[in-house]
């Protein structure tokens, strides 16, 4: 194989951007969100445990409610801080809460709520504030997918008390690893601090490694070196049969907690003044291919409303159903043309989580975990290149 496309969109760093002065990341990434109050963390994650530990030293609250269909490391965060967890199912044909069933699910013990902003799209918020008003709980949004989204101009992880954003590999901008965390009032915003001082400590060798790391990401995130560096492990984990390793959603129960060192902020510092770019190239190629995407017998695909900008990684698609989703995926994934999945189960169905994930019936994370598959939009994927994965569909649709 000569080319290969890389599942979601990420800016591609220029080898200049290695190169210059350090530090400013955090500032340059308030800036661009138009946030008063947050900073970096090595991770969403790490960012999210910072959250978590700062609320429940506000209240003695513990129960924390996520999307029932979301990254497994939002269960370990919760789990890290020793809160327990409460799954809400999403509702039909959506990518964020079911209402009625947050509503049920909250209580005089419910410390957090976690609406999440999957796949670039933009999650109702102001509903979920609503509930949580009712019943003294704090808000915190997962935008780890959705940097640079907005609602009616203002960036997403702004309307909750508390947001996260994530600069891993594959998230669009970033640092390796890195992530933001975004803070409403001042007093919130130096309650994380407070946490973040105290959790935080430099990790000279992990700091070493992220860099290196990064410094290759430059290199060799480019269409020629992806079949070794991406297709390469997931041609191997699709050949074993195990998909939660093909999509990268097993992970380390011990989460690394520590700064981001100042020659990767300085490097995305840089990179992040081509970001808004970067983001107006890829919405015009999004709005033809949605469409198109939108024509296939029994598709949908997840898009904006008025009222709502988000950003677009890829397109998140539902098929009529499980079988004709896997006749789409056994034609394309795995054949270099951006095709893969999201998450592969709901929380309760991975057998690593077993024991921090509650039992829960969630029938609609199980159904949008067996109907979807996602489509890069990268610009890389050229139109010949999108025509054939829309033939491919169309026959396993047929
Ligand atoms: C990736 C992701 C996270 C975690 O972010 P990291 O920077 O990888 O720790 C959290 N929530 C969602 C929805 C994610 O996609």
């Amino acid at each position: 194989m000569r080319r290969e496309m890389p599942p979601t969109a990420g800016l591609p760093l220029s080898p200049r951007e290695l190169f210059g002065a350090g530090g400013g990341f955090s500032r340059a990434a308030l800036e661009y969100l138009d946030a008063r109050h947050g900073a970096l963390a090595c991770s969403g994650t790490a960012c999210l445990v910072l959250i978590l530990s700062a609320l429940h030293r506000l209240t003695r609250r513990r129960t924390v409610i996520v999307p029932a269909y979301t990254c497994p490391l939002v269960a370990l965060a919760v789990a890290h801080c020793g809160l327990d967890l409460r799954l809400c199912d999403l509702a039909a044909d959506r990518l964020d809460f079911d209402l009625t069933a947050l509503a049920r699910l909250c209580d005089k013990d419910t410390l957090a709520i976690v609406p999440t902003h999957l796949a670039g799209r933009v999650a109702r918020v102001a509903p979920v504030k609503h509930i949580a008003q009712g019943c003294g709980a704090f808000v915190v949004e997962d935008a780890a997918q959705s940097f640079g989204a907005r609602r009616s101009g203002r960036s997403v992880g702004l309307e909750g008390d508390a947001g996260f954003f994530s600069f891993a590999a594959g998230k669009g901008l970033s640092l390796y690893e890195g992530g933001l965390w975004v803070a409403r009032e001042p007093a919130l915003a130096s309650a994380i601090e407070r946490a973040q001082n105290e959790t935080l400590a430099p990790d000279a060798w992990r700091e070493l490694r992220r860099c290196l790391e990064l410094a290759a990401y430059a290199l060799l995130y480019r269409p020629v070196f992806l079949p070794w560096v991406y297709g390469r492990p997931l041609r191997r984990s699709l050949k074993k049969g195990d998909l939660p390793e093909a999509v990268g959603d097993v992970f380390p129960a011990d989460i690394p907690l520590h700064p981001v060192g100042a020659w990767r902020q300085g490097v995305g510092r840089r990179a992040i003044s081509r970001l808004s770019g970067f983001h107006r190239q890829t919405k015009i190629q999004a709005e033809r291919r949605l469409a198109a995407l939108d024509r296939l017998p029994g598709a949908r695909v997840f898009r904006d409303t008025a009222d709502e900008e988000g950003v677009w990684p890829f397109f998140l698609v539902c098929l009529p159903d499980r079988q004709s989703r896997d006749r789409a995926l056994n034609r394309t994934w795995g054949a270099g043309l951006g095709v893969t999945r999201l998450f592969i189960h709901a929380l309760p169905d991975y057998g690593y989580l077993r024991g921090r994930v509650p039992p829960e019936v969630c029938p609609n994370a199980r159904r949008l975990a067996a109907h979807s598959l996602t489509v890069t939009n990268s610009p890389w994927l050229d139109d010949a290149g999108f025509e054939r994965i829309l033939a491919l569909f169309r026959q396993a649709l047929a």
